[in-house]
């Protein structure tokens, strides 16, 4: 099996109740690398973006009115409107990746998920919402892998070189220190 990446997203549920060390230890076991990591507050923008096939989905599985309302519900969830507005984003590397993150981060529903996973072991389903609120996000594919990696890290935040990158000149505004 070939190196593949995958793209976590320790979810603001995750961070309000101090999982992200259990979660991390509990990746650890797959001895994969962390390449990139960082915390985010995110914005509507990139909400949609992360979950660009969701709404489709959902309304297909659930009809127009519950699907887009569980969409609605999971953009706000991910930008922290029900905990905290932050969360942690990882790239993990190495053989065979996903299937080994998947496995350990479980199904997306936290009552189907296996007990000792980790969405089993801290997820919930928000009596209130309705959201799962299942703490992590693990990419699914190669594809979703890389469009979701890249859509949050750039080239030069990740110690390796896991996709192709090229260098340009480019002129921007950028908030330093004052
Ligand atoms: P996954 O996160 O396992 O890849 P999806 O991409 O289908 O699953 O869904 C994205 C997120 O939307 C889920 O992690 C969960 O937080 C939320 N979600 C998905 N389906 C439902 C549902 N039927 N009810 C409530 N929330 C849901």
């Amino acid at each position: 099996m070939a190196e593949q990446q995958c793209l976590i997203i320790i979810k603001p549920d995750g961070l309000i109740k101090s999982l992200t060390g259990n979660i991390i230890t509990a990746l650890s076991e797959t001895k994969l690398k962390i390449v990139g990591a960082k915390i985010v507050s995110v914005k509507r923008e990139l909400a949609e973006k992360h979950y660009s096939d969701l709404k489709e989905n959902q309304i297909r599985k659930h009809g127009e009115e519950k699907g887009s309302q569980i969409f609605e519900n999971t953009l706000k969830y991910i930008m922290g409107e029900f905990h905290t507005n932050r969360v942690l984003v990882l790239v993990y590397h190495g053989e065979n990746c996903i299937e080994k993150i998947r496995d350990i981060t479980g199904t997306t529903n936290p009552e189907d998920a296996h007990p000792i996973s980790i969405r089993g072991k801290y997820g919930r389903i928000n009596s209130k919402t309705g959201v799962f609120e299942n703490v992590v996000h693990a990419s699914d594919s190669e594809a979703s892998a890389k469009r979701e990696i890249q859509l949050w890290f750039q080239p030069d935040e990740l110690t390796e070189t896991i996709y192709p990158a090229k260098t340009e000149k480019i002129q921007t505004e950028k908030i330093v220190w004052a």
